[in-house]
């Protein structure tokens, strides 16, 4: 539950000067063409000032038809090199002076499609390209930028512009790849364009490729003449339909494709660098089967002419763009696990929600974002609601205060809190709850007919859902919009048992009232409401008597609602009546929708049962989130008996019917992890993970399984090792990495005699490693276990120090180094060896500053780095002092 918030709540760290600044000037300083980078170009052009008047002007007096890039991704160089030719609109001229959004490293030339060569300026600290057309500017003018976009190599929250990797230590597949991220405004980083999502235009991507490389980008595959035996040559896509630049993406490098039909014929492909094994072909059945149940519920064609699924190295989560989706490799494998079809569903529902119809301005990012998180779950229904009742996913949100659907003040690239997707995905609910499903989606699929290959903005969804509201719950939507605080309840006990709910909704978060359903030891449902500004009074009128919250699943979990001081009253007062007593309430619990289930047994645990009724209840549940969370209640119970449930539990666990779900209910097994061992519970892939697992001969969700269920420290120590250095797959190296870090973060888990050792093994994997993840897992781990004599972290020391030595892992600098001054332990003269060790690398200004004053710069003085752009920096690590350190965050855009 915890990763589902953190999926949906970006750091928002990013500099806002780029949107503040983005219109702001032309020409300070001219540059001839040449080879001005661009950090040598803010030194010389200083901060920017307007000398061209209004930039209003610039932004709104040109339309951008079409831009064809020709390129070509120099790996060693670490480099795009291209040629982007920019047409302008042919029924209207371009200004003589053109401003084009551009943060890449080189501009070299700029000249009109005849060659003949065009004034231009660089102003960096703006990040535009101001070129003047002068007596060329006329209807359907073009010009051709000649650039260079660098790799970057920051730690952008939101995904780094332009990546790329070659063959590193630590990742199973060797195929170098690079590719591009460019929402909300980033494509300007690797071509300069109109960057904005107001202005729509075809793209074409024409890049020469090497032996036994591909090209993939948006658009219908137009020429693909190769030259020469080993497959070199040219490869261009084009786009027959218009897009905004935050759509427009490529991505090149050793990439095998695997390809199949979709609905109507429609080709669908998976691609995936050389050795990224994976049931790829069961993922298109999969999206075939998606593609057809959102088509069914919008009622509009898959807009595009391909679904291509792109899997890359160190991508955090999903981005979609117009047909071709990019996906992490570690998180988009198992098409038979709910986390990684959610992803998949999130992205392939932007196809109709951010493609078809993008978002006008940055201020209506909720409606596509709001709209995929509502088809994500659409997407996975069936594995989560196995029996015919449907609720409104409610419980999948998770909402926080002061994360407005649509906050005005927030720079673009600040806007993805949890806001706009799950706060966005809860209001959509409400209003499909009001108006029914013929309604909601038929709405929807008016505005996309309305608007197809053009921009929607919330004035518009106002309007064209306006008539199917009341005026009362329209004023309702339109306050929801804006608002930050939550609603708030609060829970008193009553004196006679139950409990007193009281609901206030300051800001107006709420379009529905929250409603309670009584299942009476009778046989009869009582409904009950919960409205603004009243208070309901919950009591059980007979033992037998259980409760329902928000039966349709409309809102977020109440608990969200309920203050921290006030949440014991919660657990105590309301919780214990959500769970049944006695057969007849057990049968009936057991025909309620997944959701309820999942809270009750996540609440209150496990109902009152023998052992032998408890393969029963198991298969009667709806889902199996349910099922997990039963079978923690079951182990709970074994901790008192267990004579009496560790027979029934071993089948149960060793069958692990329940994997589809082990990705998102982690937590549901802890009861369970001193009751077995792992290689009790899966003996085959216990043994193929001694070995490291380096061929895929086991399902590789029961890897992440049985890193759930702890063995002896030694063991852990060599089996996971084993697996992060030699496993098949990154996801398993990584798996493994985190396991490590979890249990030896665990206060006492390793025996003062064998902490050595594990020093010992994870600098040696720190060493022998350059993936990012798994950098962060053993950074953190080794500065879990330091010892206090410096000589003995010396081998940590040194590990950090490569790291530090390897611009690839720049993201990981400041950590690492943080570390290495907590390893030296408080002795001078080791830490100095360290920062001389490090001598001469190329580091950023952060970094620096921790070598020169690593208490200050750390925040160990403080104790806690607190600052927020400092936590980015720090790789997106909450606490770097104490606190959880978790994985990388899944991040859906
Ligand atoms: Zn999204």
């Amino acid at each position: 539950m915890a990763k589902q918030t953190e999926e949906e709540t970006q750091g928002a760290q990013a500099d806002s000067s780029t949107a503040v600044l983005r219109r702001g000037s032309a020409a300070k300083c001219w540059m001839a063409g040449g080879t001005t980078a661009l950090a040598l170009a803010i030194s010389a052009c200083g901060v920017a000032e307007n000398m061209t008047g209004s930039s209003a002007l610039a932004a709104t007096t040109y339309d951008v038809e079409s831009y064809a890039l020709v390129g070509e991704y120099d790996f060693s160089a670490k480099q795009l090199n291209a040629k982007v030719t920019v047409q302008f609109a042919s029924n209207a001229a371009p200004p003589s002076s053109v401003v084009l959004d551009s943060q890449v490293s080189e501009i070299n030339s700029v000249t009109l499609p005849s060659g003949e060569a065009l004034p231009f300026a660089v102003n960096a600290s703006a990040g535009t390209l101001t070129v003047e057309l002068g007596r060329n500017a006329v209807p359907g003018a073009a010009v051709v930028v000649d650039y260079v976009a660098k790799r970057s190599v920051n730690a952008g929250i939101l995904g780094l512009p332009l990546s790329s990797f070659d063959a590193r230590k630590g990742d199973p597949s060797k195929g170098r790849v690079a590719y591009t991220f460019s929402e909300p405004q980033s494509a300007r980083q690797w071509m300069p364009s109109h960057d904005d999502p107001s202005d729509r235009a075809l793209f074409s991507a024409d890049f020469k490729v090497g032996a036994g490389e591909r090209l993939i980008a948006n658009g219908a595959l137009v020429d693909e003449s190769r030259r020469g035996p080993n497959g070199s040559g040219r490869m261009k896509y084009a786009t027959t339909y218009s897009l905004p630049t935050y759509l427009m993406a490529f991505a090149v490098g050793e990439f095998e494709v695997e390809r199949q039909r979709g609905p109507r014929g429609l080709p669908l492909s998976v691609w995936h660098r050389r050795g990224v094994f994976a049931d790829h072909q069961k993922t298109m059945r999969q999206l075939t089967a998606m593609i057809e149940h959102f088509e069914n519920l919008i009622g509009v064609q898959y807009p595009f002419e391909k679904y291509a699924l792109v899997l890359l190295p160190e991508f955090g989560g999903g981005i979609e763009h117009a047909g071709i989706s990019f996906q992490g490799e570690n998180n988009s494998t198992q098409p038979n696990n709910i986390s990684d079809l959610n992803l998949s569903a999130h992205e392939l529902g932007h196809q109709w929600f951010g493609d078809l119809v993008t978002v006008e301005t940055w201020d209506d990012l909720w409606l596509k974002e709001g709209m995929a998180t509502v088809l994500q779950e659409e997407g996975v229904r069936k594995l989560n609601d196995e029996g015919p009742a449907r609720g409104l996913d409610g419980d999948k949100r998770f909402v926080r205060a002061g994360q407005a659907i649509r906050d005005l003040a927030r720079p673009p690239a600040n806007k993805y809190t949890s806001g706009p997707y799950s706060r966005a995905g809860w209001l959509l609910s409400q209003i499909r709850s009001v108006v029914g499903e013929e309604k909601f989606w038929g709405t929807w699929r008016t505005l996309l007919q309305e608007n197809r290959f053009g921009t929607l903005s919330t004035a518009r969804f106002l309007a064209a859902f306006g008539p199917t509201l009341s005026p009362d719950v329209l004023a309702k939507v339109q306050t929801a919009i804006d608002a930050k605080a939550l609603p708030s309840i609060e829970v008193a006990a009553l004196d006679a048992g139950g409990a007193r709910l009281t609901l206030k909704d300051a800001q107006g978060a709420l379009i529905v009232p929250i409603e309670f359903q009584w299942y009476r030891g009778d046989g009869t449902v009582e409904k009950l409401t919960l409205s603004v500004g009243q208070s309901l009074d919950l009591v059980r009128k007979s033992p037998a008597d259980f409760l329902v919250v928000d039966p349709e699943d409309i809102h977020p979990g109440l608990r969200q609602f309920v203050a921290a001081a006030n949440r014991p009253q919660y657990f105590s007062a309301l919780s214990p009546l959500l769970s049944p007593t006695g057969e007849a309430s057990v049968a009936r619990f057991l025909e309620l929708k997944a959701v309820h289930q999942v809270s009750a047994l996540l609440e209150q645990g496990l109902p009152p049962m023998q052992p032998q009724e408890f393969q029963s209840f198991l298969s009667k549940l709806d889902s199996n989130k349910a099922r997990l969370q039963a079978i923690g209640g079951a182990c709970q119970f074994a901790q008192t008996d267990a004579a009496g449930w560790k027979p029934i539990l071993l089948p149960i666990l060793q069958r692990a019917h329940f994997l589809s779900s082990i990705g998102e209910e982690q937590g549901a097994l802890g009861t369970c992890a001193n009751l077995f061992s792992p290689d009790e519970i899966m003996p085959w892939t216990w043994f193929n993970l001694t070995f490291g697992l380096p061929f895929p001969l086991v399902d590789e969700r029961s890897v992440e399984y049985l890193s759930l269920i702890p063995a002896k420290p030694a063991e852990m120590l060599k089996v996971w090792s084993a697996v992060a250095r030699r496993a098949y797959s990154i996801r398993s190296r990584e798996t493994a990495a985190f396991t490590l870090l979890l249990y030896g973060r665990t206060p006492g888990a390793i025996p003062e005699a064998e902490l050595p050792d594990w020093r010992k093994v994870v600098a040696a994997l720190t060493a022998s490693n350059e993936t990012i993840n798994a950098t962060f897992a053993y950074v953190s781990l080794l500065r879990s276990i330091p010892s206090a004599v410096a000589a003995e972290n010396q081998a940590g020391r040194e590990a950090l120090a490569g790291i530090i030595r390897n611009g690839d892992l720049s993201i990981a600098h400041p950590f690492s180094a943080c570390t290495a001054y907590v390893l030296a332990a408080g002795d001078a003269v080791a830490w100095q060896v360290f920062v001389d060790s490090v001598r001469g690398a190329q580091v950023d200004e952060f970094t620096q500053q921790i070598f020169a004053n690593p208490i200050q710069a750390c925040g160990f003085g403080a104790l806690k780095i607190s600052d927020e752009g400092r936590k980015a920096h720090l790789g997106g690590v909450d606490d770097v002092t104490d606190g959880p350190i978790q994985r990388a965050p899944t991040r859906k855009r």
